[in-house]
């Protein structure tokens, strides 16, 4: 990397900023507090705002690129839900305000429970869980609980498909159950026969299965009712992994087919920035004999307690809500806030109409794709419609040399954040992409034309994707290296 470090365009004596003449007495900090080998870099203004607009600009975003970043469904953020969450009586709240204070955000969360119920098809939703995976494990406690209730504390057996994201299976250890995986069938479905004989394998042990719909190879499972009435044939619950909710919302209700659980991955579907990490949001739904195990608070209208709220000196009777078996609190306060109050003008910008064009769109651009890449990258399932993405292959039969690896670095010489790779892990050298239903057909040719590109350079110049990225700021890595040799402090020369 050439760009400097800010220490290293420090110049002894430049400030960035000039206060005012102290008017209070000094004091010195407390003995220990300083650190004499520890300088302030020394910079004026203009250098600290372009080095670090400089840093903003050597990252890829949604807002300078196409993300097609497979499962991760990482589509536009309309810059309205930035507006809506920077509102002061939002943005400003504390967490422990008192309820009569705070009536506009508990009205916020209430009507959001509300809306994501109403299209997932469940009775009631919390929205405390961070993230997905927290959505899972907060959905696997709640089955567990609910069983446990049931008199039922033996079961400890959660079954995954082959095809599944690593959290299920992570959030599953992690909830002290045991882990059984089912594999696919050819067409990409879970395999109906191994199933059955998992589950006359495990039967009254059976906590239930996790069913990702679409699944990850971007299909909708053909089985998913039988799938659904074996497992609960056998006492077992259904939990709805809900990373995909992208591709049939106002299509299918998961609720209505059957799922007795599922996460919402709210800065997924419903486009709440998301990548390096968080916030995030995983709400959770549940059907109606789980809703008294929701953690909590969640916000519940109690028609007989109203209170006048000031200003408007409206009435309202919003409240904190504890469901009585809950398994308990899974997150400080009342989850992420700001992720909510993005998703739910989200929502409400769409409609129900729109939510339905979101994913029709969504579905359309992704079998566009997958239609220009067939025939010159493996698609294993490509006979069939997909959903809202598909799985290719890095394999080239005219350059057997050549690995997803290379073609995912040489997209970036072409302006385009490389696909998912390597995942789902039972499609090998997986290139997994999801377009959005955000994207124009302009940029969804410009990204097909440039895999068509490299995969014919990988034929003529395979140097070329050997040695990509050359435009990127940070070239090609030893991955190794990179994860087993953290460099994260500054080291004067370590640049
Ligand atoms: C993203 C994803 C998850 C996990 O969600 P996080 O919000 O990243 O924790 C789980 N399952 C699938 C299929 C996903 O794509």
């Amino acid at each position: 990397m050439t760009e400097p470090l800010i220490y290293e365009i420090c110049q002894a004596g430049r400030r960035a900023v000039s206060l005012p003449a102290c008017d209070v007495p000094q004091t010195p900090l407390p003995a220990g507090c300083e650190r004499e080998e520890l300088p302030l870099p020394e910079v004026s203004e203009i250098d600290l705002v372009r080095h670090y607009v400089r840093l903003s600009q050597m990252n890829h975003g949604i807002d300078t690129g196409f993300y097609p970043l497979g499962s991760c469904t990482m589509k536009y953020n309309p810059k309205v839900n930035e507006a809506a969450a920077r509102i002061a009586g939002f943005a400003m709240l504390h967490p422990l305000q008192p309820e009569a204070s705070a009536q506009g955000a508990l009205a916020l969360i209430y009507e959001l429970q509300e809306l994501l119920a109403e299209i997932g098809g469940f009775a009631a939703v919390t929205l405390q869980p961070a993230a997905g995976a927290h959505g899972e494990l907060t959905g696997v406690l709640i089955m567990r609980k609910y069983l446990c209730d049931q008199g039922e504390s033996q079961r400890d057996v959660i079954l995954t498909p082959d095809s599944a994201h690593g959290t299920n299976p992570a959030t599953t250890s992690m909830s002290g159950l045991r882990v059984v995986e089912v594999p696919s069938d050819r067409r990409g479905n879970v395999d109906l026969a191994a199933l059955k004989t998992l589950i006359a394998q495990h039967g009254p042990r059976l906590v239930g299965l996790m069913l990702t719909n679409p699944n990850t190879l971007g299909l909708f499972e053909e089985n998913v009712q039988d799938v659904l009435r074996l497992v609960h044939e056998a006492g077992g619950l259904v939990y709805g992994d809900g990373a995909n909710f992208n591709a049939i919302l106002g299509i299918a209700r998961p609720g209505e087919l059957g799922f007795d659980v599922m996460h919402y991955n709210l800065h997924k579907t419903f486009s709440t920035p998301h990548g390096g990490g968080g916030p995030g949001s995983g709400a959770v739904g549940v059907r109606d004999f789980l809703a008294d195990y929701l953690p909590g608070p969640i916000v519940a209208r109690y028609e007989s307690q109203t209170f006048e709220v000031a200003e408007t000196s409206k009435v309202s009777s919003l409240r904190w809500y504890m469901p009585p078996k809950s398994i308990g609190r899974v997150k400080a306060f009342y989850g992420n806030f700001g992720i909510l109050v993005r998703a739910y003008t989200y929502i409400l910008m769409h409609g129900a109409e729109g939510l339905r064009q979101v994913s029709e769109n969504a579905v359309l651009n992704a079998n566009y794709l997958q239609a220009r890449l067939k025939g010159v990258y493996p698609i294993p399932h490509g006979d069939r419609v997909c959903m809202h993405e598909f799985v290719a292959q890095g394999i080239l039969k005219a350059a057997p040399g050549i690995r997803t690896m290379d073609i995912a670095k040489r997209l970036m010489d072409f302006g385009f954040h490389p696909p998912t790779v390597y995942f789902p892990l039972i499609i090998p050298e997986a290139l997994m992409i999801e377009p959005t239903e955000t994207e124009s057909k302009e940029t969804l040719d410009a990204f097909a034309d440039a895999l068509i590109q490299i995969a014919e350079e990988a034929r003529t110049q395979p140097e070329l994707l050997k040695t990509a990225p050359h435009t990127a700021p940070v070239k090609r890595l030893d991955e190794v290296r990179a994860a087993k040799d953290l460099v994260l402090c500054y080291a004067p020369g370590c640049g």
